[in-house]
Order: structure tokens, then sequence, then C-alpha cells
């Protein structure tokens, strides 16, 4: 056997390895992630390297390569417990040791690369994955092939996208003025300067802030480090909480990390924090370069900043004594990866804090039924906080029954009672919302009279239309054809929902023509910053309504805001995906929690045509206990992650019956290896069955232990890598999807 060495890992060359040989002092010791000395270049220099691989094939004549000499001594660089990380992630997610070090790792660009131009996307996955639907609706498919290649790779070379994926300039330009990517040529060094405030806001913290405080500072000063999860209803002062943790971390001499999901990541939340720590506080985002990012890499592990706002990527910021780490509306979807490693921000976070003796503090006014059922299970500490801060009351919230308003013979897409809600605010000069839930949108059918939608058989999820008019299953295949009427009721006013953003802006305006309307959505937020003009515009009170996708509903605070209308309710709930229960009723309470900041009581009409579902009526109680119990009951029934564990092969090819051919034989291997411990799904055509001409399979295996899927995924590595029949495809492994694909 011989080791993989790496040595200079903050070069830019990390995939240059260099093989040397395990002695026998060693052979039992050696782990991958592991610091060792090394003799190095022509003066056998003692070198310090990391393990990145053993391989059982010598890479040249074996008698000119040098030994191992020892393991490394002493504390553990931060970079030593960066690349145990990254070891523990390749193992856990899958890929390879260098792609796990290059997430995990800031890599610095050499400097005559600078000139070589590079496209970045600009936007988060979220928001690339609903612009590039609005692409392909639109069939600009040069603009879909571009970001597609961006979504996949997060940066590319200019050279590569114009030779190899035939895109012209024109078409780049045109994405670079819509704020979709950037192309750099050089470095820029922004170091944000912001000034402590000298007022710092005081606050007198509520009963149970000041409990959750406690709790948290009784541990630290224990040095008892550990998950919590703060589950604290929309505005119950979360923020302020987190501060005084940080502020105790920081005060025992150590460094905080705060991950915040990029969309919330505005000027008014970073403020807060520049307020509180000053100048030892940086932000990292999508926006900044390569180069901007390393210098602030650089700024944390010189020991020059206390606090690292961001969102996924910062949980790898390289303090030198990492205490806390804080992640924000923890059951967002950004904090998987959608990149090799696939990993979970959350899952990733609790491992590295366990490497560095830190804590965690998870939070949400809506918890992941991961991270509650993690709670339950005794995992990590729960801490609720069940009022909001300044004494509101939570808002009143009433649903409109949509077959009911057909039935009575209103085919608007306004309920009466909302109608009368709206023209109400307008009459006393108060803000309303309009939320349009456009996610998984993606072509489910449902009827309009009775509110039956048609389900896969086999999984308990509803069916998507694809192109062919087929109606199939995301997890197994299953296919039917499209119904003309209802099976339930034998209504023909069945079909899709097609109503969009610029739809119903333009129906506000024709019934309230004296309402100011901005709408918020992929074309008004195009324009670099356009997402901050909008925000700011209404909550300067520049307009009454404000109409908008989930953009909208995520963290902001508007105080003017009385009334939030929910457009569309159910089309999270037919996404074709087992958390679609789940994303629902986030998305409900979330955008319900938008009502009723300031002096005004709020409320909120919730539009669907599916009332009794449980996700529907236990967000319009704003019960997440009895959401919970409802969910996990079918997580657990249909062995669903947090009840069991999943794992998504992804294969993707040029050659459809290759494809094919080869899922099948993966997953005949799958089975094999799995015996009796693992089901084995698919193989299944994601809702995109085809981008770019390139075809797509997934393959699912389920498991109750997680360790079974992690041998299942290396045994198929292997058998994938031994394989030439898979040499032509790309094949990806992912844990517990967020997403359908
Ligand atoms: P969350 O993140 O839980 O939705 P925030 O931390 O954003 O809530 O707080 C919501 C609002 O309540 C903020 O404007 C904040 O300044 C205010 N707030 C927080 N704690 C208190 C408190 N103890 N007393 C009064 N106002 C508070
Ligand atoms: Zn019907
Ligand atoms: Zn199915």
């Amino acid at each position: 056997m011989y080791a993989d060495i790496i040595i200079d890992i903050t070069h830019e060359k990390l995939d240059k390895v260099f093989q040397y040989i395990i002695p026998e002092h060693l052979k039992d010791s050696l782990e991958i992630g592991m610091e060792v000395v090394v003799p190095f270049g022509r003066a056998d220099k003692e070198t310090h390297g990391y393990v990145v691989g053993f391989s059982e094939e010598a890479g040249y004549a074996p008698e000119k390569m040098k030994s191992v000499l020892r393991a490394a001594e002493g504390k553990m660089a931060i970079e030593a417990r960066l690349v145990k990380l990254a070891a523990w992630m390749r193992e856990a997610y899958g890929g390879t040791m260098i792609q796990a070090l290059k997430t995990v790792l800031p890599i610095k660009r050499r400097e005559n690369e600078q000139q070589k131009r590079r496209i970045r996307l600009l936007l988060s996955e979220e928001e690339g994955k609903e612009r590039l639907d609005y692409y392909l609706e639109k069939s600009q498919k040069a603009r879909a092939r571009l970001l597609a290649a961006l979504l996949d790779d997060g940066e590319l070379d200019y050279a590569l996208v114009t030779k190899k994926l035939h895109i012209t300039a024109a078409v780049i330009r045109a994405l670079e003025e819509q704020g979709v990517l950037t192309v750099e040529s050089e470095r820029v060094y922004r170091n944000p300067r912001i000034h402590k405030e000298d007022k710092v806001e005081v606050l007198c913290y509520t009963k149970e802030q000041e409990a959750a405080i406690r709790m948290f500072t009784e541990d630290y000063e224990k040095k008892r480090y550990r998950t919590y999860l703060v589950h604290g209803v929309t505005g119950s002062g979360k923020t302020a909480v987190y501060m005084e943790m940080i502020q105790k971390a920081v005060d025992a001499g150590r460094q905080a990390i705060v991950l915040i999901p990029e969309i919330a990541l505005t000027y008014q939340t970073v403020m807060r924090f520049y307020r509180r720590f000053g100048e030892r506080v940086s932000i990292m985002n999508s926006r900044m370069s390569a180069g901007e990012r390393y210098d602030q890499m650089q700024r944390a592990a010189a020991g020059e900043l206390d606090v690292m706002i961001g969102p996924r990527s910062a949980l790898f910021t390289p303090f030198p004594s990492l205490g806390l780490i804080v992640i924000d509306e923890e059951h967002e979807n950004t904090y998987k990866s959608e990149q090799v490693p696939r990993y979970h921000a959350r899952e990733t976070a609790i491992h590295r804090a366990e490497l560095e003796q830190a804590s965690v503090v998870l939070g949400s006014a809506t918890p992941s039924l991961e991270s509650y059922y993690r709670c339950r299970r005794g995992d990590y500490k729960l801490i609720a906080l069940t009022k909001r801060a300044a004494g509101q009351s939570l808002p009143a919230v009433y649903t409109a029954d949509m077959r009911k308003e057909l039935a009575r013979g209103n085919r608007s897409i306004f309920s009466d009672v909302l109608r009368e809600k709206l023209r109400e605010r307008l009459e006393k000069g108060q803000q309303s919302m309009l939320f349009l839930n456009r996610r998984g949108y993606a072509g489910f059918i449902a009827c309009r009279s009775c509110g039956y939608v048609v389900k896969c058989p086999h999984c308990d999820v509803s069916l998507s239309v694809h192109n062919n008019g087929k109606l199939i299953c995301h997890y197994c295949g299953h296919e039917e054809q499209e119904v003309r009427v209802c099976p339930s009721c034998g209504s023909k006013h069945i079909g899709g929902f097609k109503a969009g953003t610029q739809q119903i802006e333009e129906l506000v305006k024709k019934e309230f023509p004296e309402a100011r309307v901005l709408r918020m959505d992929m074309d008004t937020t195009r324009q670099k910053d356009g997402h901050e003009k909008i925000l700011s515009a209404f909550a300067h009170e520049e307009a009454d309504i404000l109409v908008g996708t989930q953009m909208i509903v995520k963290g902001h605070d508007f105080p003017g805001v009385t009334l939030v209308g929910i457009l569309a309710a159910d089309m999270s709930l037919y996404s074709g995906d087992y958390r679609a229960g789940e994303r629902t009723f986030q998305l409900l309470v979330q955008a319900a929690g938008r009502a009723g900041r300031g002096r005004e009581e709020g409320e909120v009409v919730i539009q669907t045509y599916n009332p009794e579902h449980y996700s529907i009526e236990t967000a319009k109680r704003q019960d997440y206990e009895a959401f919970y119990r409802e969910e996990i009951g079918f997580r657990e029934l249909m062995g669903y992650p947090p009840a069991e564990n999943l794992l998504a092969v992804l294969m993707t090819g040029k050659d459809e019956n290759h494809l094919e051919t080869a899922a099948e034989y993966l997953k005949a291997y799958a089975v094999r290896v799995g015996g009796e411990m693992l089901e084995v799904i698919g193989p299944a055509t994601p809702y995109v069955g085809k981008v770019s001409d390139v075809y797509r399979k997934i393959l699912y295996l389920k498991c109750p232990k997680y360790g079974m899927l992690i041998k299942a995924k290396n045994y198929m590595e292997r058998y994938i890598q031994a394989n030439s029949g898979f040499q032509t495809l790309r094949i990806q492994f992912d844990f517990n999807p967020m997403n359908i694909f």
C-alpha cells in the first residue's frame, strides 16, 4: 500500500498528489486526513503533508519512492482539522478527497492566472433553479445551457464556455446584465469597513429569551458543548438570543460562524451584527470573487475576526479557536449543497463542532423534521420561544376554500374574504403582501371542484405531468395516462395551476386601481441589487401591496404589513416529493409570520383547494407540534427520512439507451450488495429528464441505517470505477435529498 499525500494545501494545485511508501510502523495508524511528516524536494527537507488517499499500485518505480517519516505531533493546525473534516465529508457524502478538500479549504489562485477570465454564478441555487425553469419555459436554450452548467459547477472558464458549450459572448453579456453571472478577470479586494455604533440597542429580554441565554451560558461555562435547537415563533427575537450566545463565545476568546440563507442576508440583518461586534465581523456571500473570499478567510485565520456571517460555505471559515456555529433558518433547502460532495451544512457543522469542541445553535420558527426528531431523541437540546418579543400577538389566520368559491361562481383568483380584507387595508392605509406559492409548480394535476390530486399508488406523492402527456412518479417511475375528467367527482375542472405573479399584479391593479403595487419575482429582480431595491421601497411604504414568490417570505421585517394573502397554498403540496408537506407548512407559517410585526395586529388568508390537509390545517393554527406528529407518522409509515435514510444516485449521460442499461446494472448491483437490508427503487426519470441533450436517471436506496447506505455507496463507487461501462456517465450520490431532480 502507498499513501497519497498533498503537501501544500493553501496552494491552488490541490490536485498535485505525491505517492509515498507506508513504513511498517505506520501501517495500522495512517488514516485519510492525517497530518504527516515526509521528505520533500531535492534536499529531502522534512515537510508536513496530509494523507488524502491510499493506493495499491505504485505510480512509478517503487525503489525511487520515499517513505512517510512519522505522524505530525502537537496541536492540530486549523488546516489539519479542516482536512479531517473533508475526510469525513468524503466518506459521508461521496465523491473524491480532492473534491472534499476543495469544498473545505480556501483556495488561493495563482497570480498569473489572474488574467484568465472566469464566469461565476451570482444567484443562489434556489434563485438559479427558478431562473432555469424560466429560461426553459421561454425556450431560451443557450441561456438555459449556460445556467445549467453554472448551477453544476458554480464557476466556469470563459474559454471553455464559448468553445465547448458553444455559447456566444452576447449570451454571456445578457446574463451578466441580468445579474445572473459575472465575468471576472482580476481580483478585487474589498474589505467591508463599518464602525461599531456607540449606541447598542438595549433590549429588555423576555423571560423566554433570558432562559435561553441562561441555559446556553451555564453549559458553555462548564464546557458542555452541544447542539441546541431554538424553536422560536416568527418575531420571537431569535437573533437577539444568537448575539448573546456569540458574545459568550467571544468573551471566552473564541470565534463564531453564523450561517444565514443568502436570500435573508440583507443589509438590515448584517447591520445588526456590525452594530454589535463592529469591525471584528465579516460577511461572505456568493457575489464575492474567489479572491475576496480568500482574503476574508485569511483574516479569519490570522485572528483579525470574531464573527463570520455567510451562507453555507462560510461554515469552513478557518478560525483558530472556533467556539460556536449558529445556523439560522436551519430548515432551509439551501443548506444542502448541490455540488459534490453534496453535504448538509447542519450535519457538517455538528461534526466540525465535535472536532473543535464547539457548540451548535440551530434556529427556526419551523424546524426541519430532522432537527425536531433529533430533539425528541435527546440528541439536541430544545429551546422554545413561544411568544413574539415585542409583545405582539401572532396573526389571526383564515382559510378560504376555493372549491366553495368555484361552486358559488367565483372564478377569480381572489376569494371573497381576501378581496374584502385587501380593500380594508387600502382604506386604512396599511400594507399587504400577496404571496404566490410557485414552489413545485412543476405540473401536478388537481381538481378545482373537489381538490382531488392524482398520486402514485406506491409512493404516496403526487404524479407530475411530463412533456409527453404522461403522469410520472419521481421516485419509482410509475406512469399513467393524463386524465381529462376528475376520477373522484367527474368534474372537467381538472388540470395544472398556471397563474404567474405578473398576471396577479395585473388582476390586483384591475380590481384596485388606486393601489400602488410592487412585484418581486425573477423578472423584476433581474438587475443587480433589484432585490434590495424592491424590499427597501416596500419598507419605506412606497407601495400598498407587494406581490411575489417565495422570495418575499424569507425573514423580512416590514412593520407596516398587516395582511398576508397566500394564493395557491396547495402548489407546494404536490411537488411530487416526500418533503412536500413539510415545505408547505414551512412556507405558510413563514409567510403568515410577515403579518402584524409592527404595532397593528396582523391577519392572514390562506387560499386552498384542500383546507383539510394537515399541512394547511396546522399552519392555519400555527401549531408546529401537531404538524410534526402528522408528518413524522407519514415518514415512518413510508420509510422516508428522518425515520429512515434515503440515498439518491443521480446518473447522467448523453446516450439514452446506454444510460438506461447502466442504471439497470447499477440497480442490480445495489440489490445484490444490499440484500435484505436495502430497498432499491427506480430507476426513475426526473422531472427534467434531459438538459441540453444530457439524459438523467435516478435510483433510490432506502434503509433505516445511515451507515449501511454509506457502505452501499462505497461499494457502488468501487463498482463504477472498475467497470468501463460507467466511464462516459456522470454519477453522483445524494444522501437524504432535499429536492426532487
Ligand atoms: P426572529 O428572528 O425570531 O423572527 P428577530 O430577532 O428578527 O426575530 O426579532 C424581531 C423583532 O423583535 C426585531 O425588530 C427585534 O429588534 C425585536 N426584539 C427582539 N427581542 C426583543 C425584546 N426582548 N424586546 C423588544 N423587542 C425585541
Ligand atoms: Zn373532482
Ligand atoms: Zn412511485
